[in-house]
């Protein structure tokens, strides 16, 4: 029972099966419109979406969109500081997925973050963002082409969980004074450190069950792609936060063993194997001399760490995954996090799904967007194990809002990303071609048309680019 909506009546629910939707031919999906420029984005886009799914299915499928409500309007129908009211959240829990515009960070009262709180509450634990280019987009980069990765960032731990105290607080100087004098002193690892008086203090917790569900979706979604693109990179900073970043990585390939012992390989386990299809009569600790860096100048537990390694390594998979057919799994490597940023740079073809921790992935995955094309172009989900909500990644951009002028690639990629969750793919293709060839032929909105050389002008209003991708479906 909902107070101020009124379901379709027309269409059935999405439901969940271990993690993965079954989908009617007539789904009911709720839509939040979105503050600001969401006024001309959602319009655009639900005229794209229902265009291709037209296109691709006939009569057989249709989405029944149903309207709820986020953000200002919210406000405007429910009352001073609606911002989420319950109502929207029954709809989304009762429907299983939503698509949204952008909405406003809310000020002066209520909730802080709109898009944080609809992830907490619905456990959308993987933020995921696809950064593929499409030919023709203006990019600061010069092979912007050789980017083609999803970004699956954690989405409920790591900085998200914003436990902090601020300096000074009297919780927070407590909190101080109990590592100072007890906590640091009876841990031998940390010597002498103290933590400055004057310091605000933050607390970064990363789980074994929030990292492996993490690395569970990224490893699941790997094997959809195409064998080339089946690799999944782990990214940290392990190198100086061991327990943190340095477990999310551990747990990741724990996880490989314990869930994906067939399908997967990780890079050292490559290694180890293809030393001995080069050479099959190569000694274990020439193995381990050949995988391990400096192995000559380990102490000796070390050295046998090593070697027992890679006798567990031939022992365990040399049957299954031996004489290249390690070649088939979907590769799984880590890569510290500073490097990963100059690698999206510099040998951007090497990588493919790239899961990370809150933090990190929140950066790369803006600098990975920006390779491609920016805030227009960059679709986003944030998935769960019951529910997905598939939003823009821009904001409300105000000063554009009402003048039917904002490219609405973002939340039509968004929902590309909707209806391939769907599995309703003959759909999502159609809009990925024809928003590909509307901008190869220089249909495009202003942000893309001042930055084309030679710039576009007059460039394409925001409905006049949605129809420009509908005429390409033919
Ligand atoms: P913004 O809304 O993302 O806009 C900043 C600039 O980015 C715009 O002025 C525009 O640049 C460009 N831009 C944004 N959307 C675009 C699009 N669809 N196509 C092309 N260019 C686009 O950031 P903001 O002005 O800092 O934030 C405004 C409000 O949005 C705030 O309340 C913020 O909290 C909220 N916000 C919401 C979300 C969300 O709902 N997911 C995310 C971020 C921010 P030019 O004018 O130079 O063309």
């Amino acid at each position: 029972m909902y107070e101020k909506l009124t379901s379709p009546t027309i269409g059935s629910k999405i439901t969940f099966q271990d993690g993965k939707p079954v989908v009617p031919d007539d789904p009911i999906v709720p839509f939040i419109r979105g503050d600001g420029t969401g006024v001309d984005i959602w319009p655009a886009t639900e005229a794209v979406i229902d265009a291709a799914v037209k296109h691709a299915y006939g009569e057989q499928r249709k989405i029944n969109w149903f309207k709820i409500y986020a953000g200002d309007e919210a406000c405007d129908k429910y009352g001073t500081y609606q911002y989420l009211p319950q109502d929207t959240l029954d709809a989304i829990a009762e429907y299983g997925i939503a698509i949204k515009g952008p909405l406003t960070t809310p000020v002066g009262g209520g909730i802080r973050s709109l898009n944080v709180a609809l992830r907490q509450i619905f456990q959308l634990y993987a933020c995921v963002r696809p950064c593929r280019y499409y030919q023709g987009t203006p990019s600061p980069h010069k092979y912007p082409e050789k980017l083609d990765v999803i970004v699956y960032r954690e989405n409920t731990e790591d900085i998200y969980l914003g436990i902090e105290w601020k300096q000074g607080d009297e919780i927070g100087t407590k909190l101080i004074d109990l590592l100072n004098h007890e906590l640091i002193p009876s841990t031998p690892e940390h010597g002498n450190k103290q933590i400055p008086l004057d310091s605000g203090i933050g607390i970064k917790p990363i789980s074994k069950t929030g990292s492996q569900r993490l690395v569970r979706k990224a490893i699941e979604q790997a094997l959809t792609l195409p064998p080339e693109k089946q690799q999944v990179t782990l990214v940290h900073k392990g190198n100086i936060m061991k327990y943190t970043e340095g477990a999310f990585r551990d747990w990741g390939y724990e996880l490989v063993k314990s869930e994906f012992r067939d399908e997967c390989i990780t890079e050292r386990e490559s290694w180890i194997l293809s030393n001995k299809e080069a050479d099959a009569q190569l000694s274990i600790e020439d193995n381990a001399r050949k995988i391990e860096p400096g192995y000559n100048s380990l102490t000796p537990e070390k050295k046998a760490q090593v070697c027992q390694e890679v006798q567990e390594v031939l022992e365990q998979i040399w049957d299954t995954h031996g004489e290249g057919k390690w070649k088939t799994k979907v590769m799984v490597n880590d890569r510290i996090a500073d490097s990963i940023f100059q690698q999206i740079q510099t040998r951007p073809d090497e990588y493919s799904i790239l899961a990370t921790m809150n933090l990190n992935g929140d950066y790369l995955s803006d600098a990975a967007a920006a390779i491609v094309g920016g805030l227009g172009m960059s679709p986003g989900a944030n998935i769960g194990d019951t529910c997905a909500i598939f939003e823009a990644t821009h904001g409300t951009a105000p000063k554009h809002a009402g003048l039917d002028r904002i490219n609405p690639g973002s939340v039509i990629l968004s929902g590309v990303m909707m209806l391939e969750f769907m599995g309703w793919n003959e759909a999502a293709d159609l809009i990925r071609s024809g928003l590909a060839k509307a901008i190869a032929n220089r249909e495009v909105t202003y942000d893309l048309a001042r930055m084309m050389d030679p710039p576009v002008d007059p460039p394409l209003k925001c409905s006049e680019f949605a129809q420009a991708i509908i005429k390409y479906f033919a």
